[in-house]
């Protein structure tokens, strides 16, 4: 049987279309399909390969720390190399409240250790989160998700959340001492690349240090380099309390992160004790990894060069048929006249090489985020493949 025919049959599917292209390679910005068609992948695996598919770099890394162990322990027992080093060199480069690293295997689990910490610290439980926040799809990450489509299946969800306007001033007002944290996205990615005033973060930043309540940031898909800067939370001049990382964090492998003071995540040793615990959480492998592929980007000069290739999609992507964009960094949505038309636009844009999306909750925007280490040249063909895609579709209309 056709692997497409055992894949529909025998792996869980997440939607009645998926893409379905059988792909047998990965490299820097492109992969191959197993007819030997090669694509550019606009959107890293969704902002998890910001230094590119399969570099050798961690390639390398992968390959000994696989030679030398695997899995040994559950989490936090023995010293294993590959997390002492890769949180040692997170906390060289995050501001020194951030001191604390606790791996997890996701992105969801970050927000799931997150809410838990928040609640030990605080003794509180009220959360606040935000309308068209994608915290990730466990059951306390999706209590907070910003959308009544995706939870209304599932309720019961946790109780004491409530979900505020994204950069609005209202939420100030619910910000007081019966809550436990704020959570958000520094940017917010699946309303389609939501880029708050600083001013905004400011203030929130302000009003949790005046009731004691956490700021938790959201950086899964934000994090490494997309903005422009490591952190997106350093162009808002804010420090948040938590930090959750993901995606891009494992340089391809399966990793996640909450990212906290050493006071404050020592609560989680002692009452209760093991109280918050994973089997796999921070796996070698995936370490070494992460570790891997941060100092490429760190040596890579991929983050400053991030300015100059959001010019490129910003001079080069203009066309009667985008409605509107927004951006941050090398990370843009273009908005079309409807779902259906973007679907299309992503459909021809897949036939014509390019591996693009939508946004969970704006299906009517184009998303673009290719690899960091996508060059000026190679940007520009990819602008001129995507107006080439839009004109197709119009004129087949
Ligand atoms: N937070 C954000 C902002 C995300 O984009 C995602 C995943 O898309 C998550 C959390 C959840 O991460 P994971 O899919 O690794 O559980």
């Amino acid at each position: 049987m056709q692997n497409r025919q055992l894949f529909l049959q025998h792996v869980a599917q997440t939607s009645p279309a998926p893409i379905g292209i059988e792909m047998v390679k990965a490299s820097g910005i492109h992969q191959w399909d197993v007819s030997g068609k090669q694509y550019v992948d606009l959107i890293s695996g969704f902002s998890v390969c910001n230094i590119g598919h399969s570099h050798p770099a961690v390639v390398q890394a992968v390959q000994e720390q696989a030679a030398a162990y695997m899995h040994l322990i559950v989490y936090g027992e023995f010293i294993e190399s590959p997390q002492v080093r890769y949180a040692a060199r997170l906390a060289e480069h995050l501001p020194a409240s951030l001191n604390t690293v606790y791996f997890t295997n996701s992105g969801a689990e970050a927000t799931e250790g997150a809410m838990k910490l928040a609640k030990r610290v605080t003794g509180r439980s009220r959360i606040i989160a935000f309308q068209n926040a994608y915290h990730g799809s466990t059951q306390g990450a999706l209590s907070i998700m910003g959308d009544e489509y995706w939870r209304q299946a599932f309720r019961p969800l946790l109780p004491g959340i409530t979900h505020a306007a994204y950069n609005d001033d209202a939420v100030l007002q619910q910000i007081d001492a019966s809550v436990a944290c704020v959570i958000l996205e520094t940017v917010q990615a699946e309303s389609g690349i939501t880029r708050p005033h600083n001013s905004w973060l400011q203030a929130i930043r302000k009003q949790c240090d005046a009731h004691g309540v956490l700021l938790v940031l959201d950086e899964i898909q934000a994090g490494f380099g997309r903005t422009g800067s490591l952190w997106a939370f350093e162009q808002a001049g804010i420090i948040p309390d938590i930090l959750l990382l993901g995606k891009a964090l494992g340089g391809g492998m399966p990793l996640g992160a909450f990212i906290a003071s050493w006071d404050r995540m020592q609560l989680l040793t002692q009452d209760p004790v093991l109280g918050h615990i994973t089997t796999f959480g921070g796996h070698p492998v995936s370490c070494a990894a992460g570790l891997a592929a941060l100092d490429v980007l760190l040596s890579s000069g991929w983050i400053d060069s991030v300015a100059a290739k959001a010019q490129v999609l910003a001079e080069k992507l203009k066309h009667p048929a985008i409605q509107s964009r927004q951006a941050a960094g090398l990370w843009m949505s273009l908005q079309f006249a409807n779902a259906t038309l973007n679907q299309r636009i992503v459909h021809q844009c897949v036939q014509n090489g390019l591996i693009t999306d939508w946004f969970l909750f704006a299906p009517d925007r184009l998303r673009i985020a290719p690899p960091l280490c996508i060059s000026e040249a190679e940007l520009s063909e990819v602008c001129d493949r995507i107006l080439l895609s839009i004109d197709q579709v119009l004129s087949a209309s």
